[in-house]
This record gives structure tokens, sequence and C-alpha cells, in this order.
């Protein structure tokens, strides 16, 4: 179900262990080849198809457009929330649906600016309200680095920003928004060789991207959004029917 769609009646008659899912994205800046709701548009894609699958046992909101892009910022049209304002639009969402009795929640995200404080969002409500269960994870959490491995032909095989794989994606999703003779190769294919290092992507980038754009494809969209979604549709229904954290 789509939280936006329903009357409040039909919000109030739901079981109240129905999974209620969070999306957040970003509008931020993604190369000059993709559009600046890349992350957003990303996620809502995944997340209306798993809806599409699940749609008696999840209960969708609108994507979270504001995110955390601080790190963007010196691109124009990047927007961000602060990091106190972004968690607290998350935690409202939260505390607003567990006042009316809803305790299973899942954060999906498409932002990897988003994963840190999404983390603390869930820890800051899991001590609030010990008795819900919530966890959160980016929808390409659920892509794997086999299928990285077996159709990315650039040299980065994973998701990074604007690269080969989210490029591919938008132009299976989205293909009317990909500036295609935009994209290029930025030739940064390596991480720093400091693990964990803070940065600004105007410290690192000329255009805003990653990796080697040009060899992304339709077809190799197609390959990450179906497992992606299905890797969501198998997550959400396991927390729809009761996981055990124990005995692991
Ligand atoms: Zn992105």
């Amino acid at each position: 179900m789509k939280l936006a769609e329903l009357t409040w009646p039909e919000v109030d008659a739901l079981d109240r262990s129905t999974v209620v899912v969070i999306a957040t994205g970003s509008i931020e800046q993604h190369g000059a080849h993709l559009p600046l709701a890349t992350d957003s548009l990303l996620v809502t894609s995944v997340m209306e198809a798993v809806e599409a699958r699940l749609s008696e046992k999840i209960l969708l909101t609108p994507t979270v457009w504001l995110g955390a892009s601080g790190h963007h910022l010196a691109f124009a049209g990047s927007l961000s929330a602060s990091f106190e304002g972004y968690e607290d639009s998350l935690i409202q969402i939260v505390e607003n649906f567990h006042a009316h009795g809803f305790h299973k929640f899942y954060i999906v995200n498409g932002h990897g600016g988003n994963t840190e404080p999404n983390g603390i969002v869930c820890r800051k409500l899991k001590s609030r309200h010990p008795e819900i269960v919530i966890g959160h994870s980016g929808y390409f959490a659920f892509l794997t680095q086999a299928t990285y491995d077996a159709i990315l032909t650039g040299s980065i095989k994973g998701i990074r920003h604007a690269c080969e794989a989210e490029t591919s994606l938008m132009m299976h999703l989205h293909p009317h928004l990909v500036r295609l003779e935009k994209r290029r190769d930025d030739g940064l294919e390596v991480d720093p060789p400091v693990p964990g290092m803070v940065f600004f992507f105007d410290e690192c980038t000329e255009a805003g991207s990653f990796g080697d754009a040009t060899h992304a494809s339709a077809n190799k969209g197609k390959v990450l959004f179906d497992e992606a979604v299905e890797g969501l549709t198998q997550a959400l229904s396991s927390l729809s029917h009761g996981i055990s954290l124990q005995g692991r």
C-alpha cells in the first residue's frame, strides 16, 4: 500500500504489524549527465516495484527527498538538510506512526550520504522505544558482487556516484533524463589509500561523478534493478512474517 494514496480511515483500519517502509533519497548533483533527483528516483522506482509485489504487507511512505548532502553543496542545485534536521524528520515520521500503534519500520535508502544518519536514527528510535522493530539498508546493499563482476565492464565493480552502475539504472528506469552525450570517464577509479576518509565531492571530482559512465547501458540497469527488487522483496516479506533475532 502507498500511504499517499490512502485515506485516514483506511490507514486506521490497517493491521498494526504492517511494515512501514520509509524511502530516503536526495536532491544533489550527479555529474553533468544525471539529474539532481537521481537517488530519489531510483529508490522510489525500486520501492514501488517491491510494493507492487507486497502490497498487503507493507505501507510505503512517499520518498523523503531532502537528504544529508552537505558533501555535494559546491555544485549548484544540490540541496541538503542539516544532519539534525534530516534525522529529526525521520524520527518524526516513525514516531507519528508509532503513536497510532505501528511498530515495524524499515528505512530503504537511495543515497550513500544518508547511510550513517539513517543508522543513528534507528539507534535513537530503538533506545526510545525498545519494543519497536526497526532497521535500515540501501537498495544497493541487495546488489551482489557476483552481479557487479558479471555485468560491469568499467574498472569500478560496484556502485558509487553517477557511475556505470547508477547511470545504467537510470538508463533502464528513466532514460529520458539521462544526457548520454555528457557521460564521461573521470578517471577516479581507486579509493583513497587510507580507509574511512571523509571528503567533499568538489575536492576529488571535476564534474561530480565517479567511474566511467560511458560503459553504462539500460540492459545492465535492468539486471541491477531486478536484483535489488528481488532482494528487498524477500527481506521485507521476512520482516512482515517476523524474524527471529536469536539463536544465530
Ligand atoms: Zn546517486
